[in-house]
């Protein structure tokens, strides 16, 4: 049996700023058959919610399935060199 040994290193979890967040919402109204009318995507949530106020001003529907997505990126705590194996010269 083999044992494979990784070593810890800490990483930072932080939104990737280069890359928008993704807002959006789909109709799930309806006894039998879902609506299914979808917001598309934002970069924001507020379209989004004008896009909900105004399904449900026109249809009396109430109940949505909220989507979010975002980018991750992990960042070496002890900076962008040490990703590469580089070795920092400072810190
Ligand atoms: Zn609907």
């Amino acid at each position: 049996m083999t044992r494979r040994v990784f070593r810890y290193v800490p990483f930072v979890i932080e939104q990737d700023q280069s890359a928008e967040p993704e807002y959006e919402a789909r109709c799930v109204s309806g006894d039998e058959t879902e609506c299914g009318a979808e917001s598309g995507s934002y970069g924001a949530p507020e379209p989004v919610e004008e896009w909900q106020r105004r399904h449900t001003q026109e249809t009396r529907h109430r109940r949505y399935r909220r989507n979010f997505g975002d980018y991750a990126v992990l960042r070496p705590l002890r900076g962008p060199a040490a990703l590469s194996g580089a070795r920092e010269d400072e810190g």
